[in-house]
């Protein structure tokens, strides 16, 4: 047992993008960094991940998954990305950049360490228990930065559990050889399901569905393009919605890469089915579509493996104790700080989650824990 836990003023969980980002602006506001090894003392702050090694979600991107892929990996605060081969791995390089960004910076980060639980204990300045499986800590304030990757997203559709092919979330997917000579439904209207669909095309046959119509914008994908999707998600985490992701309210960039697929006919999505049956997917004839395509809907549609690129959801339920989620389903933000809770601060969440989102919101996050805590 690791009993160290101890009281800080601030918990950091999760060392991603966003975890770390804090993990700095915490170290300039000369908050003491805690931890095993170093001086047991009132105050200071730890980080605690549940990850075995640096990286945050990045090591855990698929191996398919390039820097040159990428959309764009926003360096973190005050260490610039070393320029890399855009032939590298992603989960490889963004890994090493975030293992030499904590060795340079001494941040205290303790890992593996999962929390399991945050509660309100109450008591003179109104303490937080974090709750680990190896030790308790005591703190002023929670900076939560635990992303989505843990929380892939599976929607519900009638017959799901009769299917008899194979089912799997984009996130286990490996490699398209995998599903040589299957044909293979990929749901989802994201950048993972075309960039899936582009994969596989050369090794099998592949139907795309999506819920809403796909849009392809053909123009870059600029700052601009950035800030008029945060705010999109902003104004709906301002209002406690769930969040969405920034694809789903801007549209796909319309890239070289996918203008080929949709010329070749594999970018070329129907409308969600409605049943999942045996051996397929089915659409009932009668029931109106939210958007229709050039082609036909067929009545039934033989499907060997159905590929549910489907997203992922914010991976918040340790902080279910402290009942944050309101009416709309989730939770009243006001920039990454929860309204009804400001001890708590939510970065690499909703508007910032990106890289480039995650950067900011951690600035921004110690930024007002040092003016509620008075640090
Ligand atoms: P993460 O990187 O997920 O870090 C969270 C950390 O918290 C992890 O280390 C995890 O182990 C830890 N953790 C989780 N739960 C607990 C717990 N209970 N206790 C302790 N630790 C915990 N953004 C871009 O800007 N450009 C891109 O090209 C891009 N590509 C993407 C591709 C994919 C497939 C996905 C899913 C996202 C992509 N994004 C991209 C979004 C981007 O990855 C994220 O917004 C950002 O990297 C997330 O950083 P984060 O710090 O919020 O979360």
């Amino acid at each position: 047992r690791d009993s160290y836990g101890a009281r800080v003023d601030v918990v950091v969980i999760g060392a991603g993008q966003a975890g770390l980002a804090a993990a700095y602006h915490l170290r300039r506001a000369r908050l003491a960094p805690r931890g095993p090894g170093r001086p047991p003392a009132v105050g200071g702050f730890v980080v605690l991940d549940d990850a075995p090694a640096p990286g945050g979600a990045w090591q855990h991107r698929w191996d398919w998954l390039r820097m040159q892929d990428a959309h764009g990996v926003h360096e973190l605060p005050g260490a610039p990305m070393p320029a890399v081969d855009p032939g590298e791995r992603a989960s490889v390089a963004v890994s090493r950049y975030f293992a030499a960004y904590e060795r340079e910076l001494a941040l205290p980060v303790l890992r593996p360490t999962r929390v399991r639980a945050v509660r309100d204990v109450g008591g003179p300045g109104g303490l937080l228990a974090v709750e680990t499986e190896h030790a308790e800590w005591l703190t002023r304030a929670v900076v939560n930065a635990t992303g989505t990757w843990q929380q892939p997203f599976w929607p519900a559709y009638p017959g799901r559990e009769t299917f008899a092919g194979e089912q799997l979330h984009s996130r286990d997917f490996r490699s398209a050889a995998d599903f040589r000579g299957r044909h293979v439904v990929v749901v989802g209207g994201g950048t993972s399901a075309v960039q899936l669909l582009l994969q596989l095309a050369p090794v099998t046959s592949t139907t795309w569905v999506t819920r809403r119509q796909p849009e392809f914008l053909a123009r870059p994908f600029d700052e601009e393009w950035g800030r008029a999707a945060v705010a999109m998600v902003d104004e709906r985490t301002r209002a406690g919605l769930p969040p969405r992701s920034v694809v789903g309210v801007t549209g796909l960039p319309l890239t070289e890469q996918y203008r080929r697929g949709i010329d070749d006919g594999v970018l070329a999505p129907l409308p969600m089915f409605d049943r999942i049956e045996p051996d397929g997917v089915a659409w009932v004839p009668q029931v109106a579509r939210p958007w229709a395509p050039d082609r036909p809907v067929p009545a039934h549609l033989h499907a060997d493996v159905l590929l549910w690129a489907t997203g992922f959801r914010a991976g918040l339920g340790h902080l279910s104790p402290l009942g944050l989620r309101g009416r709309g389903g989730g939770i009243v933000m006001d920039g990454p700080q929860v309204v009804a809770d400001p001890r708590i601060q939510l970065v690499g969440y909703g508007p910032s989650a990106s890289t480039i989102g995650a950067g900011r919101a951690g600035r921004e996050a110690v930024r007002n824990l040092r003016r509620l805590l008075a640090l």
